[in-house]
């Protein structure tokens, strides 16, 4: 591994001027990602910026109803918290469709939104990788490539995202808070992520050195029926091959807010907007699911080895969308 400088940070302030954009610089979370890479040679920063003591620890609720979430709250006690739970189900549901226990109970939240791809050529310095080394190549084209994505690559990259807790943020519409040298912004999750395109080098709209303060999770999806479903080849400890979060109103058997997005299936998570304006207005019955999730899923472009996902994404939705059809209302 290369030596580096490590700085730990009190306050956001200090954070952020320790970084000021220095594109050797690192922020550290809990590290379960960036220093399993640092060990593989991918990642050489040459500072790292401890930013897991940072007072950004706590689940607040806002006045109007939002839950805001800090940066370092840690994926486990997000997953427990009572407000969460109660509230967004399905973000619970897929912090604890992640990982391992132990995982969970460091990586932050900050953190797990900026998880790099667990593509394996991404990871092994003698493949090619655009990722990891822009226009080298992506040696999973033509290679191993079941994992990889099926929507919005492009012919420079496969690669899937592959935090759960992201696809549950998009599909409940959240917002990332951000701090950097021009001050506060905030982004939706939804256009947080990138689509590869020709800069698959870039995973995010994250500015160099902007921090992640936290995410705001709007009242408008608090209480609605939502679920998170995730199919892997383990039962745990696995990657998704694809998976689903959806939040769904109906009222009276008219669909009157649905909101959809996958994992696994692209570079950010995918929101399936085609499909939610499908349903919107509807009957909430197996034909117009099918008929939704299919219209979303015409976009897709399978490789060679990795056209089932198409097939198991809709049956995932298929099945959750019919499960929170027949949950009673919320009162
Ligand atoms: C064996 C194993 C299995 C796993 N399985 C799953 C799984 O099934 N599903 C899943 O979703 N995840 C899974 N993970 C990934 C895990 O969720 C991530 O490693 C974790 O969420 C990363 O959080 P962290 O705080 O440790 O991030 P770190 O490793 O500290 O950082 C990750 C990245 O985020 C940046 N960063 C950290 N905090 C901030 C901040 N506040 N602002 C700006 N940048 C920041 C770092 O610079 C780095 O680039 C698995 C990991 C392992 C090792
Ligand atoms: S899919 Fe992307 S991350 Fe994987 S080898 Fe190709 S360029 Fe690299």
């Amino acid at each position: 591994m290369k030596p580096f400088r490590y700085v730990r940070a009190y306050s956001v302030e200090e954070a952020a001027a320790a970084h000021a954009g220095r594109l050797g610089s690192r922020y550290l979370g809990g590290g379960t990602n960036l220093v399993d890479l640092m060990k593989l040679g991918v990642e050489r920063p040459g500072t790292l910026i401890d930013v897991s003591r940072l007072p950004l620890d706590t689940v607040e609720e806002l006045p109007d109803g939002s839950l805001r979430v800090g940066a370092t709250v840690r994926n486990s006690d997000l997953a427990a918290h009572p407000l969460v739970r109660d509230r967004y189900p399905v973000l619970s549901q897929a912090l604890l469709a992640g990982a391992s226990g132990q995982l969970r109970n460091v990586a932050t939240t900050g953190g797990n939104l900026l998880q790099r791809t667990r593509c394996p050529y991404f990871q092994d310095l003698s493949k090619p990788c655009n990722k990891r080394e822009p226009g080298t190549g992506c040696g999973a084209r033509d290679g191993v490539h079941r994992d990889h994505a099926v929507l919005g690559h492009s012919p420079q990259c496969i690669a899937t995202n592959p935090s759960d807790m992201a696809v549950a943020l998009s599909a409940l519409d959240a917002q990332v808070e951000l701090h950097g040298v021009r001050g506060r912004r905030t982004l939706p999750v939804t256009e947080f992520h990138r689509l590869p395109a020709d800069r698959p080098d870039l995973d995010t709209e994250i500015a160099p050195g902007e921090l992640i303060t936290g995410v705001l999770l709007p009242p408008t999806a608090a209480r609605l029926p939502s679920a998170y479903r995730k199919a892997r080849d383990r039962a745990s400890y696995a990657f998704a091959l694809a998976s689903v979060a959806v939040v769904l109103d109906v009222e009276d058997s008219v669909v009157r807010q649905v909101r959809i997005a996958f994992g696994g299936l692209a570079h950010r998570p995918w929101r399936a907007r085609r499909a939610e304006r499908a349903l919107l207005g509807g009957p909430p019955n197996d034909e117009a699911f099918l008929r939704a999730l299919d219209a979303e899923l015409s976009a897709a472009e399978p490789l060679r080895d990795n056209a089932f996902k198409v097939r198991l994404a809709r049956d995932l939705a298929r099945d959750v969308l019919r499960r929170l059809a027949e949950a009673p209302s919320p009162s």
